[in-house]
C-alpha cells in the first residue's frame, strides 16, 4: 500500500480510497518542506529528499496533516469515521500527527543556518534581548518582496523569518514589531495541541500585547501599506 493511501485509511478506516497517488522526492523544496496537490483524481505529494530516510510512521503523520488541508472543503461520504471530519469544528488528532509534530519541533535545531542580513540581524538581536531574555536561537533572516499583502512570515520548516522589503524604510520600532510577531510564532509554534490549532491563539495575542505602543504601530503599518490596493495581513 502506498503511504498516501495508508495515511488516508488510518484517518478514514471505512472509506474506500478513491484517488490515484504519487509521491516524489526532490531537492527543490526547502528544508523538510513538503506539499500536496489534489488535481482531478490524483493526489501528488512532493517531499524534500531529506524525508526519504525518515520513519514511515512520521511520514504518515505529515501526510495526514496535508490530507486534512486538501480534503477540508470537500465533504466526504457520511460514515462513522468521516463524521468528525465533515463537522469542520471538530479537531482531527491522530497518533501519527502527534509523532509528526514532535518530529518537526526539533527541525529548527538542525536546519541550516546561513541566511542573514545586517538590518534584520540587528532587529533580531534587539527583540531577542528585550522579549526573550536573549535566549532565542537565531532563525534564518531574509527579505521577501515588497509585498503589502504578506508583510512578514515565519516558516518553521526551515526556521526562517521573511519580511517584506517595504520595511527597509520606516522606523526600527515597526520592523522590530514585525520581528517580534514572527519570533512569537517560533516561540509558540508547538504550544497548540494539534496540527491545526489556532495560529494566533489567546496566549499568542497576550504576548503580542506586551509590545510597547502596539496599537499605534498597527496604525502606522496600515498607513505604510495603504498606498496601494490590497489586503492588510501578516502571518
Ligand atoms: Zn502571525
Amino acid at each position: 500500500m502506498n503511504l498516501i493511501q495508508e495515511a488516508f485509511q488510518r484517518l478514514f478506516p471505512e472509506e474506500i480510497f478513491p484517488y490515484r497517488a504519487e509521491i516524489e522526492y526532490n531537492r527543490r523544496l526547502s528544508t523538510f518542506n513538503a506539499n500536496i496537490r489534489l488535481h482531478h483524481n490524483t493526489i501528488s505529494l512532493h517531499l524534500n529528499l531529506q524525508w526519504k530516510d525518515i520513519d514511515n510512521e512520521i511520514k504518515i503523520g505529515l501526510i495526514q496533516n496535508l490530507l486534512i488541508k486538501i480534503l477540508k472543503g470537500k465533504r466526504l461520504p457520511q460514515t462513522e469515521s468521516t463524521k468528525n471530519f465533515n463537522n469542520s469544528k471538530a479537531i482531527l488528532h491522530t497518533p501519527n500527527i502527534e509523532l509528526y509534530t514532535n518530529f518537526i519541533k526539533n527541525i529548527p535545531m538542525f536546519a541550516e543556518k546561513n541566511k542573514t542580513d545586517p538590518l534584520l540581524d540587528a532587529s533580531f538581536q534587539r527583540v531577542n534581548q528585550h522579549f526573550f531574555s536573549g535566549v532565542m536561537e537565531k532563525p534564518n533572516l531574509q527579505w521577501g518582496t515588497d509585498s503589502r499583502r504578506k508583510l512578514a512570515h515565519y516558516n518553521f520548516h526551515d526556521d526562517s523569518v521573511t519580511v517584506s522589503t517595504l520595511f527597509q524604510q520606516g522606523r526600527t520600532e515597526v520592523l522590530d514589531y514585525l520581528m517580534y510577531h514572527e519570533l512569537l510564532h517560533k516561540h509558540h509554534q508547538f504550544n497548540h495541541k494539534n496540527g491545526r490549532g489556532s495560529y494566533h491563539g489567546r496566549e499568542f495575542r497576550r504576548d503580542e500585547d506586551k509590545y510597547p505602543q502596539r496599537t499605534f504601530i498597527d496604525e502606522e503599518i496600515k498607513r505604510m501599506t495603504r498606498r496601494k490596493r490590497g489586503f492588510f495581513n501578516f502571518l
